[in-house]
C-alpha cells in the first residue's frame, strides 16, 4: 500500500475516519466518479412459504480512500466497512481490494 500519497482525511488507515457496524464485502458494479463506487453485495433471503432462498443483491455507495485510487476497478472484489454518513448516498469506505 502506497501511505505515502495518502492526504485523504477519510481514509480509515491514514485519515481520521473510523469504522464502525457492518462490514461486508461485494463486487465494484460502477467506478465512473472519482472517489465513489457502487459495490453490489449478493445475499440469500429465505421464502417461508416456498421453503427456499430466492437471490437478492443490494447497491452501495462508497468511498475510495486516496491510497486506493487505481486499484479499485470494476468488476473488482472489495471489503467495505461503515463509517459515518459522508454524503447523501455514502456511509461506507472501501478498506481492502481483495481480488
Ligand atoms: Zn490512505
Amino acid at each position: 500500500m502506497t501511505e505515502k500519497d495518502c492526504n485523504d482525511y477519510r481514509c480509515p488507515m491514514h485519515g481520521g475516519l473510523k469504522t464502525r457496524g457492518a462490514v461486508k464485502e461485494g463486487v465494484v458494479k460502477n467506478a465512473k466518479s472519482k472517489k465513489t463506487i457502487v459495490v453490489e453485495i449478493p445475499m440469500l433471503r429465505r421464502v417461508a412459504k416456498y421453503e427456499r432462498f430466492e437471490k437478492r443483491r443490494s447497491k452501495i455507495h462508497a468511498h475510495v480512500p486516496e491510497c486506493l485510487l487505481g486499484k479499485v476497478l470494476v468488476g473488482s472484489k472489495v471489503r467495505i466497512d461503515e463509517c459515518r454518513k459522508l454524503s447523501k448516498t455514502k456511509a461506507f469506505v472501501v478498506t481492502k481490494v481483495l481480488e
